[in-house]
């Protein structure tokens, strides 16, 4: 019979995939339980940001250090994996987010004039204000990093959802799961909104805030720029103070979305059942402000729940019960290969990192 893998992965999404894969460049075998398909959950639809700019200097560190990540995997699984296009942040945080990626080490960034502005981002309207550029930053490509990861990981990605989880009296892990019961050494989980309901299970209370999200996507107008950064609005400038923008693939299609988020309630319904429709409404209007480049009649949407942490929109912790690790934040498909790499350290027994503990509320603006 094929000995049991090692470890147990609740969740396929990228934070998963990374552990996974971080567990493998390790020699140790893993069994990723995904109950859909890989990357369908809040790590779905095309681009995300890969910004180094955080109001926290130790999640800047991680960032960092997670481009380093990015940039091996890239080079070992044959793509490009973010783009080289950088991010351009405008508004009244500027200098303050100079400052502190000034302080880190080897972080190209710098502010920029309107014309600079114009040529990393030409689909943006006159602007003036304070600008930066962050030219380690770009748009990560996320279908082919899902897909990439999930190749490697070849079988071990199976479908199949777990149904609870639980430490054994023999240091183990017990996996329940719709088709299998598995004892594992050890078991992580990182399953988006999934994750809070298995911790419970295990007596842990997550101060997980489940929310509900929308990005919109639009057409380029004519021949898609050869290059274009991602943007980070916190100007008030175009009427909004929290808008991030990232281009697809081929620069054809830039999506938009704001920051804010709509709150739930924890079966998932909604309050204000218009309020998401609003959010993509002043999305919408944005574009038409903000972004002339951009034919204004969305192409694509993307209503999503996003998992936040109450001390930041960019916190992420780990929690641990036993054997049994639970990783759960928003804004981490950046993090993810660092943080799947800290994941699988504590996985096959070194401590959990000092930063990714709750207590160290990582993150948090300092
Ligand atoms: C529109 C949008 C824009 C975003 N922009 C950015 C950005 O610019 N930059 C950035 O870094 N981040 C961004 N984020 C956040 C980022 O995408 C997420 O934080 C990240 O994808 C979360 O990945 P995950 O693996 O933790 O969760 P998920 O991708 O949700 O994966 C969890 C997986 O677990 C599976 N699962 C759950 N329960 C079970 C179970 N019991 N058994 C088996 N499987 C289970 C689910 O099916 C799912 O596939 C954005 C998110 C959205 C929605």
């Amino acid at each position: 019979m094929d000995q049991a893998p090692e470890v147990a992965v609740i969740g396929a999404g990228i934070v998963g995939l990374s552990t996974a894969y971080a567990l493998a460049e390790r020699g140790v075998t893993a069994r990723v339980y995904e109950r859909g398909l890989p990357g369908h959950g809040q790590s779905g639809g095309q681009s995300r940001i890969f910004r180094h700019a955080h109001d926290d200097p130790r999640m800047v560190e991680l960032t960092r250090q997670g481009r380093a990540v990015w940039d091996e995997w890239s080079d070992r699984l044959g793509a490009e994996l973010i783009s080289g296009d950088g991010v351009v942040a405008l508004g009244s945080p500027v200098p303050r987010r100079l400052r502190i990626l000034q302080e880190a080490d080897g972080i190209p960034v710098r502010s920029v004039d309107s014309a600079e502005l114009h040529a990393r981002m030409p689909l943006l309207a006159d602007y003036r204000g304070p600008a930066m550029l962050d030219e380690g930053g770009g748009a990560i490509r996320t279908r082919v990093a899902v897909e990439r990861l999930a190749d490697a990981l070849g079988d071990s990605v199976v479908t199949d959802e777990v149904i609870s989880l639980h430490p054994t009296d023999r240091g183990t892990v017990e996996v329940l799961s719709a088709v299998g019961r598995e004892e594992y050494a050890t078991a992580v989980v990182c399953a988006g909104l999934g994750t809070a309901r298995l911790a419970r299970s295990v007596g842990l209370s997550l101060p997980v805030q489940p929310a509900a999200h929308v990005r919109l996507t639009f057409q380029v107008e004519g021949e898609p720029p050869e290059r274009v950064a991602c943007l980070q609005d916190s100007s008030g400038e175009f009427g909004e103070v929290g808008v991030y923008a990232v281009p697809y693939p081929g620069n054809s299609r830039y999506a938009v979305g704001l920051s804010q988020t709509v709150e739930v309630r924890e079966d998932g319904s909604f309050a204000d059942p218009a309020a998401l429709a609003e959010l993509s409404d002043r999305a919408h209007a944005y574009v038409t402000r903000a972004l002339p480049g951009l034919d204004p009649e969305p192409v694509e949407y993307l209503h999503c729940w996003v998992t936040s942490l109450p001390w930041s929109e960019d916190g992420m912790a780990v929690w641990e019960a036993g054997r049994i690790f639970f990783a759960a934040g928003h804004n981490l498909f950046k993090q993810a290969p660092r943080l799947g790499r800290a994941l699988a350290a504590a996985a096959v027994g070194e401590e959990l990192e000092e930063d990714l503990r709750p207590a160290a509320a990582l993150g948090q603006p300092r």
